[in-house]
This record gives C-alpha cells, structure tokens and sequence, in this order.
C-alpha cells in the first residue's frame, strides 16, 4: 500500500521518498509500519518491516529498473521495524545497518529491572545483528543520500532518527496519532522526553514516523506528547494521593476505560512513569522500584 506524503512537505528532504505501508495494521501499529526508500538509483531503505514475504515483494516491486538497495537502515529492533531485514538483505545484497541488538543500549539500572522483571520485551528482535553498528552523532554518505544519526532513546534504548536535509525519520519516537509506548526495561520516560526535547530543539520541518501520518509542525505535535506525557504524571500522582497502592490498582484508577488490547501497554507505560518518579525522588517504592512493589508518594 502506498502512503500519501504530504506534498506541501516534499521540499523539506533532498531527494525522493517513496512509502510503502506494511501490512501489519494493529492497535499498537495503526494502519501498519510504514517502510521508506530514500534517493533513486542506490536507494536507502528505513525500517523494512515485518518478516512478511508480501512486504518484501512490495519493496523490491517499488524499484524502478536499473535501481537497487544501498543500504537497510533500521530505528530500533522491534519485530514490526527490523524482522524483515535479513531475508532483505539477502534478497538486495544491501548490508543492515543499526545500533545493535535488543539490550545492548542498557545501562546497569535497565539489566537490574530486566532482572526483576522479564516481561515487556514481547515485541523485540532477539535475533537482530545489524552488519554495522551507529551512534548518535555519525554522518552517513550511502550513494546520493547523506543522514545524520541521531540516539534517540526512550522508546527503546537502542531508538535512532536519521535526518535527511530537515526530514527527520523517527521511528518510533513520535507519532501523529497516538503517544509512543515507553515500556521498561527497554524504554525509559526521562532518556524518551530528553530525545524529544533534542529533536524538538533541531532544524526539522517534518517528522516521518514508521507508523501513521507525516507530522508537518513538529515542535507543536512534540509539545502535546510532553504534556501527554505531564498529564499522565499527574494522574498517577493523583491516584496515590489516597496512599499507598500496586501497579495494577494505579493502573485501574489511571485507565478506567481502556480498551483490552492496550490493557498490557498502559501498565507498562505506568511502571515507567512509577519508575521514572522514584529516580526522581517524587515517589517511593517498596522494596525497590518494580512490577510488583508498593508505591506511595514521599510527600503524601
Ligand atoms: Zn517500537
């Protein structure tokens, strides 16, 4: 399926992008992953998608004759970004190009939850070995498209944007029609709103997400994520005010209504605000800060 990107915006990138929409529509991934082709001749791919023959068909099929793949980049290891990327590799002879493995951006306090709490990794690509490792702050020249490298973690630790003229390729950083799911231990709430502050402070005129629409007033969608974000804090907050409680009780007064299939990810997205709160002092967890603690707020 082709993506309509928007035409007002085309100027904002040096060169041509194609889209082409995965068929993986979700609750998590809205109409689908979106998969990018920057450049024409040597064509750089962004996010290949899901382990899907279909899509890869799709991919090598929006190639005019004479083009071929320069390159797989990929934002972060999740199944529905990267799963795709070896058998395209194999079938382009392209190289994967990213930050690493699920787990390899963790600090020593992402291991300790990890160790706590094994869940919440449902969607990673444990199998993900990219044929070159990025950083943040690397310039890569693939044919005709040169991009920035941009960390941006939060989503995921292992989260890159690339920048390509004042487009920005965030993945899964921001989206246009739903907040991005933080769950730990792969995400983290204070490393995701520092990214956003840092691509909110860059020269980007448009946003490209790998799910959903384009975001053509970028300092304006981030500003709503971050008070998404705030208010969300502030419930939380709110809902212990009563005292002490568990995750899935803060979890029933702060989502009342939530629909079943987003039940997992609202709990998660709540422990990382609970644990975001206790690094910074604001709530305490006993014993220590994990699914399965009791929080209570340190001035209540
Ligand atoms: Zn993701």
């Amino acid at each position: 399926m082709r993506h309509p990107l928007d035409e007002k915006g085309m100027d904002a990138a040096p060169g041509r992008i194609r889209c082409l929409v995965a068929p993986n529509p979700s609750a998590m991934t809205g109409p689908g992953t979106n998969t990018f082709l920057l450049g024409s001749g040597e064509v750089v791919v962004i996010d290949p998608g899901p382990d899907d023959p279909a899509h890869l068909r799709a991919i090598v099929g929006a190639l005019d004759p004479g083009e071929q793949i320069a390159a797989i980049l990929v934002t972060h290891p999740h199944l529905d970004h990267s799963a795709l990327a070896p058998a395209l590799a194999r079938a382009t002879a392209a190289g994967v190009f990213g930050f690493g493995a699920p787990g390899s951006g963790w600090d020593a306090r992402m291991r300790a939850l990890a160790a706590l709490d094994p869940g919440g990794g449902e969607g990673r690509d444990t199998g993900f070995r990219p044929d070159r490792h990025l950083k943040g702050g690397e310039v890569l020249r693939l044919g005709d498209v040169t991009l920035q490298v941009l960390a941006t973690p939060g989503h995921m630790a292992e989260h890159l944007a690339f920048g390509w003229g004042r487009t920005l390729f965030v993945g899964d950083l921001v989206m246009a029609w739903a907040p991005s799911l933080d769950s730990l231990p792969d995400g983290d709430m204070g490393d995701y709103l520092a990214s956003l502050a840092r691509v909110a402070a860059g020269p980007w005129r448009r946003l490209l997400p790998a799910h959903g629409a384009p975001i053509t007033a970028p300092r304006t969608r981030i500003a709503e994520v971050i008070a998404h974000r705030q208010a969300r804090e502030a419930q939380i907050l709110a809902a212990l005010r009563a005292g002490p409680a568990t995750l899935a009780a803060i979890v029933a007064r702060v989502y009342p209504d939530i629909a079943p299939g987003l039940c997992e990810a609202a709990r998660r997205s709540a422990l990382a605000h609970l644990v975001d709160l206790a690094g910074r002092g604001l709530v305490a967890a006993a014993p220590r800060p994990a699914p399965d603690a009791v929080f209570r707020r340190r001035d209540a």
